[in-house]
């Protein structure tokens, strides 16, 4: 009985971690390529921010593309 409850709490586990596009370890490490400043993440359009250099920085497939040549200025993103 003890074990089944285990493995409830194992799955409710990974399905928690799937509705993230990436995992908070992961943020943790990442760091803006240009300023090297803490980045912001931005579930809705499945990137992350920089706000000091207003840049956006795509996440594909839960792979961060950390370029700068690659990286979308902010206002392009958020249509305001
Ligand atoms: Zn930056």
């Amino acid at each position: 009985m003890i074990l089944m409850i285990h493995i409830f709490d194992f799955m409710a586990n990974i399905t928690q971690e799937q509705r993230k596009i990436i995992s908070d370890e992961l943020l943790e490490i990442l760091a803006c390529p240009k300023c090297k400043g803490d980045l912001l993440l931005d579930e809705k359009n499945s990137g992350l921010i920089c706000e000091s250099c207003k840049l956006f920085y795509k996440i594909e497939d839960g792979i961060p593309i950390m370029l700068i040549d690659e990286a979308i200025p902010l206002d392009k993103i958020k249509r305001r």
